[in-house]
């Protein structure tokens, strides 16, 4: 699969020859405010198959002491991907210019959502973060456990 993304101005763009996999959103309010949004919507990505194709100058990055960070565009402020030790790992799904052919697969700290936030009936839902699955690497745990969102 070939997939392209940009943020909003258009100055950065990507491109992934792979997959996505592990499609989340987080209603948290740590992810609120870091998705400037209701919550995340976020997939994880083999970042081998990662590739900036312009716009690095406009990239920012804020990270936490653990390694795991965001990355966003200055100009615009859309937010782009998911980091771990500079490495991208993970993609926002609303920066995607194609279908990724993924569906979030589970809403998580749903138990702390805003007020005014309706979730629709039927989805997957988890009141705090999702049971923990086997993890491949420190990586792949960072994002996977969610290690920026907390309860709240
Ligand atoms: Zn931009
Ligand atoms: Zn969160």
């Amino acid at each position: 699969m070939k997939l392209t993304g940009e943020c909003f101005c258009g100055e950065i763009k990507y491109k992934i020859n792979g997959a996505l996999f592990d499609a989340r959103s987080c209603h948290c309010s740590r992810c609120r405010k870091a998705f400037s949004s209701q919550a995340s919507a976020y997939a994880l990505v083999n970042p081998s198959e990662f590739r900036w194709v312009c716009g690095k100058d406009y990239l920012t990055t804020y990270a936490s002491q653990q390694g795991f960070g965001l990355q966003f565009c200055k100009q615009c402020g859309s937010t782009l991907c998911g980091i771990y030790e500079n490495e991208v790992h993970g993609v926002t799904l609303g920066c995607l210019n194609e279908d990724p052919k993924i569906e979030i697969g589970r809403h998580i700290f749903v138990g702390s959502k805003a007020s005014w936030e309706v979730i629709p009936k039927g989805i997957t839902q988890h009141q705090e973060d999702a049971p923990k699955r086997r993890l491949h690497s420190t990586a792949y745990a960072a994002h996977s456990t969610n290690v920026m969102c907390k309860k709240s």
